[in-house]
């Protein structure tokens, strides 16, 4: 049967190919960090200049990648799917905004924003949020010096639940592309999918844990597996 509407939920392995590392490398480090001393809020109370070092860098690294074909040809099937389509992505990097897809929902919050621990505006940022020679800088709406990353740490809320679920409620083909399946609420959405009566696709560089739980599950890289997905799912469409 061809699908008509679409959820498409992307990991870290999607932005390896482009240099930006995945979350839990073979040394099971994030960029030298364990996790839970960089990606939690009781490490940011704890220790908040490392914290927001650790993001300042990842931040800055961005100018430093660029997407790849497997965000472009997301973008393209963003642009040429006549169905409904989202995109759920796990990555904070702003790889898939700059391919150009506009159905897209950061569930993790993004590099480029950020948040306030006043006010709880957030707000479109790009320089470092670590204390500068002017000091800590200041929330462009109440103007606290209380500047988080927009980041969704453990053990707290993922953006835009309602929306997600909603789509996958009304999904007939669910894939997941470069995610290990270790991080929930979103290593679930594909047990939502099935039980939504969705189809369900992995592209994964090799099976992960959540490989048993999908219909179809395709290993590889994935500039190579997701343009060939799209093409695959266009033709089936007359595109
Ligand atoms: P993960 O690191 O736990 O898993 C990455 C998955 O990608 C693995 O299953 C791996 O086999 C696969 N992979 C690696 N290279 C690949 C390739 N070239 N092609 C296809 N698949 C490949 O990542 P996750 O599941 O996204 O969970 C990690 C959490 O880390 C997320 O919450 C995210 O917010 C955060 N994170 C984001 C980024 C980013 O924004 N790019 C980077 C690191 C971590
Ligand atoms: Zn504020």
């Amino acid at each position: 049967m061809t699908p008509r509407n679409l959820v498409i939920l992307t990991g870290a392995g999607i932005s390896a190919e482009s240099g930006v590392p995945t979350f839990r490398g073979p040394d099971g480090l994030w960029e030298g960090h364990r996790v839970e001393d960089v990606a939690t809020p009781q490490a940011f109370r704890r220790d908040p200049v490392l914290v927001q070092r650790f993001y300042d860098l990842r931040r800055a690294a961005l100018a430093k990648v660029e997407p790849n074909a497997a965000h472009h040809a997301l973008a393209r099937l963003d642009a040429e799917w006549p169905g409904e389509l989202l995109l759920v992505t796990q990555n904070v990097d702003d790889l898939h905004d700059r391919a150009g897809s506009r159905r897209l929902r950061h569930m993790h919050g993004e590099l480029k924003s950020a948040l306030c621990a006043g006010c709880g505006a957030a707000m479109p940022w790009e320089g470092d949020l670590s204390n500068t020679d002017a000091g800590a800088p200041a929330c462009r709406r109440c103007g606290a010096a209380r500047l988080r990353p927009d980041i969704v740490w453990f053990g707290e809320m993922p953006y835009h639940m309602e929306a997600i679920a909603a789509a996958i409620a009304a999904c007939d083909l669910f894939v997941s592309i470069g995610t290990s399946g270790a991080v929930y609420p979103a290593a679930g959405f594909v047990d939502w999918a099935r039980e939504a009566g969705a189809a369900t696709l992995e592209l994964n560089l090799d099976p992960s844990a959540g490989t048993p739980l999908f219909d179809e599950a395709r290993h590889g890289p994935a500039t190579a597996l997701v343009p060939a997905w799209v093409a695959e799912v266009l033709a089936a469409v007359g595109r």
